[in-house]
């Protein structure tokens, strides 16, 4: 089975995900935890290439390729092998990020960015999301009391962005009801989790 997270800034993401592997540990459930580029080695090197600050000429539909382009292979090399194994992947961001970030928030169109995607992924869809929804402020305000790394990433990302992001991934969450389940993440990481691994309960280890 194939588990993905998704969320805004401090959403609670990596939180959540730790409480759910605490969980699977208890149930003796087989898992691996990951997220994209995954230490694949040429999926990390494409992420180098979109990150790196020198590359200010880089257009955004290069930068959705690209995003593909390393979700593929984090997903051939590392996602896949292990489903067909019948471990469960805890998986932090998938293509639903590059829906949200690149097509609704930077405006490259949600149709444009399902397309590359779909020839990316196949016919591999998460088999549930969790979107863990929070107000932009309440996101950073957790991020910024945390962790000061995070907080100069931030500075490059204005307010009304990360209003874009929920309203994208709110958009994206209509769409696809079937698949994301929506959390509401402003609650306590206790609460949160059990909500996440209730849900993990009836729909997927069933
Ligand atoms: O919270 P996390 O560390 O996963 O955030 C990574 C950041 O990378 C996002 O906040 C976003 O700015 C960016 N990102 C993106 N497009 C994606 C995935 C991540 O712009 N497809």
């Amino acid at each position: 089975k194939f588990i993905t997270l998704e969320g805004g800034e401090g959403s609670g993401k990596s939180t959540a995900i730790q409480r759910i592997a605490d969980y699977l540990d208890s149930r003796s459930i087989p898992y691996i935890v990951t997220r994209e580029p995954g230490g694949i080695e040429i999926a990390e090197k494409i992420r180098d290439i979109i990150l790196d600050p020198k590359h200010t000429a880089m257009d955004a539909r290069t930068e959705a390729l690209l995003y593909a382009a390393s979700r593929r292979q984090h997903l051939a090399e590392k996602v896949r092998p292990a489903i067909e194994q019948g471990i469960l992947v805890l998986c932090d961001r998938f293509v639903d990020s590059s829906l949200v970030y690149q097509g609704y928030a930077r405006g490259l169109g949600l149709e444009n960015v399902w397309s590359i995607n779909k020839f990316a992924i196949g016919d591999l869809l998460p088999d549930l999301t969790f979107y863990l929804d929070i107000a932009p402020e309440i996101g950073l305000k957790r991020i910024a009391t945390s962790d000061d790394h995070e907080v100069n990433r931030l500075d490059l990302e204005n307010l009304s962005f990360h209003y874009k992001v929920r309203e994208g991934y709110k958009i994206i969450a209509d769409m696809y009801a079937d698949r994301i389940f929506v959390v509401d993440a402003s609650r306590s990481q206790e609460e949160v989790a059990e909500e996440m691994i209730r849900q993990l309960e009836v729909r997927i280890l069933k």
